[in-house]
């Protein structure tokens, strides 16, 4: 498809591939300039939201430009999906990684010596062996994609040391575009990227990293997981959605939880198996309605557009580990949720890690330094969307659509009770946990109380007018704030801090987030897409949406690829809204490229037909 010459007018035919191959209208944002940049060879850093629509902006140049573009991508479980949804619009492509024979291997490196393809999605590891950078010195590159660009930050997590090496492509090729793509924006992770990448020249492209239709949550954690299923039968009963959690025990437990609380759930971690693993997440993906228990481990890459809700029972451990995971909702655009619950436990083992990893200083300071960032999200007076965005350095206004916009939460002046918590912790010598601690303001008699004659400390008793949860809730912020360490050596006894001292002498107030006490998730009218649908077709255009999707499912089974490498559900609902009569009037809805309509064309209008003559 690739044509040898360069056109009188790349804009032109851009947009030409774009309508003609993937059935697009109009290019998205700043699509349009970063094809054109690249096109013409220059190298590009491209910082976009997941669902921002990357992709296009190096497919697009592949085929225009001469010779085969080359995709890097450490997403070796998505590459048959990948190269089956390319080959559905007609464009020639084909991956080289480590699942495929030697066979395999050696047919795929054949067409690419005899230009019969426009796209390879090649694997980092793969890409570096000898015999990879020998093929690519003799066949015509049209450019190299360098995706997902911040596996190369060894400070994120999910470094990739082969990405480092990547750098080689810019010294043995220097003629070949290149063009780094990224859904991460920080400042830290672009710098590392251009640095390591020798991409010092190239254009940077930043999208806006807004993701409106996303409703940001963070409750307090009392008993997460059963938060966790109001939650999901409230809001998003039958619904496609992710719960992370921090360790490989915990995603069973809360799958197990699900399950047994009638909600199809799935669990994903590195534990398992590589056949089960691969199972389950091609389950998520091809199934309707199923909520994925994961780890970390699971989602780079995840491609589903309908997944309407992101669950973290654990605190992450960064604003890109959040801003990341939470983004993988929502990507088709409707309106989806990201709910967390925290508590101060969260806190504490967050903290308890970095303190306890083999890492040097320099690292172990990023860490506490990107935690910190992520509790000052959590404690929040403000909008979260604002405090977000800023964290990306992009300023915003308040959003209306988070939980401090839509319900405010109030302040007090902590510092009295501060003082409280800050002398108990001195007087019982820095030497007890937080549960003591707590016993010991609301006065409660236990076994260790009397064992070491703690009601007769002063502070005894002086907090019983707060509940358990509350002084929790205070604590938590305490230690947030750096104003209470915890020592993990020493059982997770407190500790006072050289900023507490301030607090206790009265130099320094402090102000706290009032706690607020779990409310039961309550029904809220539902917003997801299956909503909209309903609220937005009439009678005839659900039923036909319905049908559609029927079709759907049996075509992507026939042809065993998943059901939105067909069709997205924005296509088939516009398809359902204009019921269209006639292969140009099919052609004209937005998804429907040559290809497409001729493979499905004339099956679409026929169902159409069939419920007209109904
Ligand atoms: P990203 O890789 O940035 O997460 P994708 O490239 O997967 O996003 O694109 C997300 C979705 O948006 C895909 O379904 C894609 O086909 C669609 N899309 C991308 N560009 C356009 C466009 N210009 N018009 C309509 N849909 C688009
Ligand atoms: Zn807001």
């Amino acid at each position: 498809m690739s044509s040898a010459s360069y056109p009188a007018n790349t804009v032109d035919q851009a947009l030409h591939l774009l309508q003609t191959v993937f059935g697009y209208p109009a290019f998205r944002s700043q699509q349009g300039q970063i094809v054109e940049h690249v096109v013409h060879g220059g190298d590009a850093l491209v910082l976009m939201p997941t669902g921002g629509g990357k992709s296009l902006c190096y497919q697009i140049p592949a085929l225009i430009r001469h010779g085969v573009g080359i995709v890097v991508s450490p997403l070796i479980a998505l590459m048959q999906d990948q190269v089956d949804a390319l080959a559905e619009v007609g464009v020639r492509a084909a991956f080289l990684n480590s699942t495929q024979s030697f066979d395999e291997i050696l047919a795929v490196e054949k067409k690419m010596r005899e230009g019969e393809l426009d796209l390879v999605y090649i694997a980092p590891e793969r890409l570096l062996t000898q015999r990879c950078l020998e093929l690519l010195e003799i066949v015509d590159i049209a450019l190299f994609a360098i995706d997902e660009a911040h596996c190369v930050s060894q400070w994120g997590h999910d470094f990739r040391p082969e990405y480092i090496r990547l750098s080689i492509l810019h010294e043995r090729f220097p003629q070949v575009p290149r063009i780094a793509l990224t859904a991460t924006a920080d400042q830290q992770t672009r710098d590392e990227i251009i640095h390591r990448l020798q991409l010092e020249n190239a254009l940077q492209f930043v999208s806006s990293f807004d993701r409106p239709n996303i409703r940001y949550q963070i409750v307090e954690k009392a008993n997460g997981r059963k938060q966790l299923l109001d939650f999901i039968q409230a809001q998003h009963a039958g619904d496609a959605g992710i719960v992370y959690c921090l360790s490989r025990k915990k995603v069973e437990e809360t799958a197990d939880f699900l399950n047994e609380n009638g909600i199809t759930s799935l669990p994903y971690h590195a534990g398992m198996d590589m056949t089960e693993r691969s199972r389950n997440q091609a389950r998520f993906l091809r199934e309707d309605g199923i909520v994925m228990c994961a780890t970390i481990a699971f989602g780079m890459g995840i491609d589903k557009p309908d997944v309407r809700f992101v669950a973290h029972l654990d605190l992450p451990k960064s604003v890109e580990g959040y801003y990341q995971e939470t983004g993988r909702a929502g990507r088709d655009g409707a309106s989806a949720n990201a709910w967390m619950a925290y508590g101060l436990q969260d806190v504490v083992q967050q903290r308890r890690m970095i303190d306890e990893s083999e890492a040097n200083d320099t690292y172990k300071r990023v860490q506490g330094a990107k935690l910190d960032a992520m509790l000052s999200l959590c404690e929040t007076l403000n909008c979260r969307r604002v405090q977000l965005l800023d964290y990306f350095g992009q300023p915003s206004e308040p959003c209306g659509n988070c939980d401090t916009c839509l319900s405010p939460p109030t302040s007090f002046d902590g510092t009295i009770a501060a003082q409280k918590i800050l002398s108990t912790i001195y007087r019982v010598d820095q030497r007890f946990a937080a549960g003591h601690i707590v016993d010991v303001l609301r006065g409660i008699d236990t076994e260790r109380v009397q064992q070491w004659r703690h009601e007769q400390l002063s502070t005894y008793g002086i907090g019983s007018d707060k509940s358990e949860a509350e002084w929790r809730a205070i604590l938590r912020q305490l230690i947030a704030l750096g104003l209470i360490a915890v020592d993990y050596e020493n059982y997770s006894a407190l500790k006072l801090t050289e900023a507490s001292r301030a607090v206790l002498r009265g130099e320094t107030k402090v102000q706290l987030r009032q706690y607020k006490k779990a409310e039961k998730a309550v029904k809220h009218k539902r917003q997801s897409a299956k909503d909209y649908a309903e609220t937005e077709l009439g009678a005839e255009e659900q039923a036909l949406f319905d049908k559609l999707r029927w079709w759907r499912v049996e075509t992507a089974r026939t042809h065993n690829v998943p059901a939105y490498v067909i069709f997205p559900d924005a296509t088939l609902r516009e398809i359902a809204r204009n019921a269209p009569q006639t292969l140009t009037a099919l052609r004209a809805i937005s998804g429907v490229g040559d290809k497409k309509l001729d493979s499905y064309g004339t099956e679409i209008l026929q169902l159409i037909a069939e419920l007209h003559a109904a």
